[in-house]
């Protein structure tokens, strides 16, 4: 994969209108600083400030700018998948996924590129520093290392969407039918080469972060749910070592039936295991039910995402 000539820059973006001047200048630089030809495909995830219209205003009649317009916010994940399938249309060799905000500096696209030349199909950016909250980072870092244990592909330690992948990665992504779409995952699924560089994670400049503690729990539950089955065994292991102990335990009765008589004793006892293998056969319904819901909205094979309009080369064009 050494002739890689053209390069699409994958850049989703949900109410960002206070950073997007900055975005656009420093992606003219690094256009205007390239041997390749350098593409921006920006998608508008149904923000609900002026993002839309800044980017109308600021790429139309610049032919290396593109942008879809989604018909409401469908995640980040939903609005990468579409720039995913856009850019399967046009003849970009790869494509460099970086966020909206700045915090993956796009200025390092020429060293991720040394590597794809290498060789690689796949390289991903592993975030040395993190300059977020003291709670954020420790979060980030518990959740990374879960995740790691527990998927059943490997997947990088504290890396995120933030990576250069080639057309033959784009394409097998692309043909993935699944709705619950773990960008990250997906892509370690893929396989073939793939190579991890070290960067700073920038702080963000304007705007905030718009995963919550919430939705980042909902983002590691894809990453677990969606890549693994075990906690599914977890609920297998937990039912055969309780039905184990309730043989002792009724040994130990009968036990004591024969030989002294007496069997009636210990109400916390009973109490305690009542409450605790309720809360177990509730955690496992949970559990079983995350399955489910995945099922069920798999099965209902709705489009990830609606696209409202397109600028494509700096020109509007029809849904
Ligand atoms: N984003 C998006 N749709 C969403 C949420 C976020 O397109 O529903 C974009 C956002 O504009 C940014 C990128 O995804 O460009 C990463 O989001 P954010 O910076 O909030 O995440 P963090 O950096 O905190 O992980
Ligand atoms: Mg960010």
């Amino acid at each position: 994969m050494s002739s890689i000539q053209n390069i699409t820059i994958l850049v989703p973006l949900y109410n960002e209108e206070r950073g997007i001047i900055r975005l656009i200048e420093r992606l003219d630089k690094l256009i205007d600083q390239s041997a390749e030809k350098i593409s921006v495909l920006f998608i508008d995830d149904g923000s609900k400030d002026n993002t839309a219209v800044l980017l109308e205003k600021n790429i139309e009649g610049k032919e290396n700018y593109s942008a879809l317009f989604l018909s409401r916010n469908f995640g980040h994940a939903q609005a990468l998948t579409a720039g995913l399938q856009e850019t399967d249309h046009t003849n970009a060799d790869a494509v460099f996924i970086i966020d909206g905000d700045l915090q993956d500096p796009p200025e390092l696209l020429p060293s991720f590129l040394q590597k794809l030349k290498e060789g690689y199909d796949v390289v991903y950016g592993i975030r040395k520093n993190r300059k977020e909250g003291f709670l954020k980072r420790i979060c980030y870092k518990i959740y990374y290392r879960l995740q790691h244990r527990f998927a059943s592909i490997n997947m990088p330690l504290d890396a995120g969407d933030f990576s250069l992948i080639t057309k033959r990665i784009v394409k097998i992504m692309n043909s993935l039918p699944e709705e619950s779409r773990y960008i990250r995952g997906l892509r370690s699924w893929v396989g073939y080469k793939q190579a991890g560089i070290e960067y700073e994670r920038d702080e963000r400049i304007h705007g905030t972060s718009k995963y919550n503690l919430l939705a980042l729990f909902k983002l590691a539950f894809n990453g677990i749910f969606n890549f693994s089955e075990l906690p599914i065994r977890f609920i297998v292991t937990t039912g055969i070592v309780s039905i184990g102990f309730s043989l002792v335990y009724l040994g130990i009765t009968v036990y004591k039936k024969l030989i002294y008589g007496t069997v009636p004793e210990g109400f916390t006892a009973l109490i305690f295991a009542i409450v605790l293998f309720s809360g177990v056969q509730l955690l496992s319904l949970g559990i079983i039910g995350q399955y489910v819901v995945r099922i069920f909205f798999q099965v209902k094979q709705r489009p990830l995402f609606i696209v409202k309009s397109r600028i494509i080369n700096g020109k509007p064009a029809d849904g």
